[in-house]
């Protein structure tokens, strides 16, 4: 069995060919890349509502009750159709362990923002909707990291959703067992700095949802789902390079055995970072020699330093 993360995906994104029109819109990096260090699942939900391909096109219709899911050129409805595929489709991919969604941009069944929608007769639509599919699996499940590939091709963008996609997976793996409130902090307490640098608004909020579900009896399955949820909503927000060095520095300050010079050298690579003169990287990689130097079993600092794998080589670009 793969140990890999495993992180669902649009299927044209793969380059399946099952776009109305025939055609795959690959995003290649997902091939060439992160294929390598995640299990990719392949999703197309309007060929899992039978709809085939090639197929006609289909969009958002605002009614007035409801947002629908029509061929324009019929009126042919695939609303029903389409949530029942959703509910079943997104709880099988949860049952299988996923840590993550890249959904496709501008779908009227994949969309995640700023999709068509359209009002009664007016040809123009506006750019305010949800694919059906991804508001449906967003709605059941908000505490898995879901994103557009769109925003991909930005690697700040890339490695902060990939960061959150293994944040998410190491919770998965610890909570398989079903979750205590010794491992609810302990799960806590090793990713305090990776929080820190990310969210830090978040991790405060995160240690009351815990000592507040204790206070109250919560069973701790319920306890460490408020708690990814809660965190995942604080890291869908960027984090910015200040945040990442002031953690950075934190450790530093942390680290026993350094000497007054080794402190100087990497202070300063630290702050020519900060200042966008270095990558992450060069920062990361000199922490982590006096890390392994000093306090190599940490797994706070551990999950600080590599959130995600190196070799992806997304921390040289950001
Ligand atoms: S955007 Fe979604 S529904 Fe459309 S082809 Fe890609 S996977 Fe299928």
């Amino acid at each position: 069995m793969s140990s890999k993360p495993k992180l669902a995906v649009s299927a044209c994104l793969l380059g399946k060919k099952v776009r109305y029109n025939g055609d795959a819109a690959e995003f290649r990096v997902l091939n060439r890349v992160w294929s390598e260090h995640l299990e990719l699942i392949g999703v197309c939900p309007e060929v899992g509502i039978g709809m085939g391909v090639p197929r006609p096109t289909i969009r958002l219709v605002k009614g007035e009750e409801r947002i629908s899911l029509v061929n324009p050129k019929n009126g042919e409805d695939f609303t029903d159709k389409m949530l029942e595929y959703s509910e079943i489709q997104s709880d099988y991919l949860m049952s299988v362990g996923i840590s993550g969604f890249v959904f496709k941009k501008d779908s009227p069944s994949c969309g995640l923002e700023r999709v068509k929608v359209y009002r009664g007769d007016n040809p123009q639509a506006v750019r305010d909707g949800v694919g059906m599919f991804a508001k449906v699996f967003t709605t059941l499940y908000p505490h898995i990291p879901v994103i557009e590939e769109g925003r991909l091709t930005d690697p700040l963008q890339a490695e902060h959703f990939l960061a959150r996609v293994h944040f998410f997976s190491e919770w998965q793996t610890i909570g398989e067992e079903g979750w205590t409130a010794q491992k609810i902090m302990q799960f806590h307490a090793e990713h305090k700095l990776f929080l820190l640098s990310r969210a830090p608004d978040v991790k405060r909020t995160l240690g009351r949802i815990i000592a507040q579900g204790f206070d109250n009896d919560e069973h701790p399955e319920s306890v460490a789902l408020k708690y990814m949820t809660e965190a995942q909503k604080g890291l869908s927000v960027l984090t910015k390079r200040g945040r990442i060095a002031h953690a950075m520095e934190r450790v530093v300050g942390k680290l026993p055995n350094m000497t007054k010079q080794d402190k100087k050298e990497i202070v300063e690579v630290i702050h020519q970072f900060r200042k966008g003169l270095l990558p992450r990287s060069a920062a990361m990689i000199l922490l982590s020699h006096h890390i392994n130097r000093n306090d190599a079993n940490n797994p706070i600092h551990k999950n600080f330093i590599a959130p995600i794998p190196m070799n992806m080589g997304l921390m040289a670009r950001v």
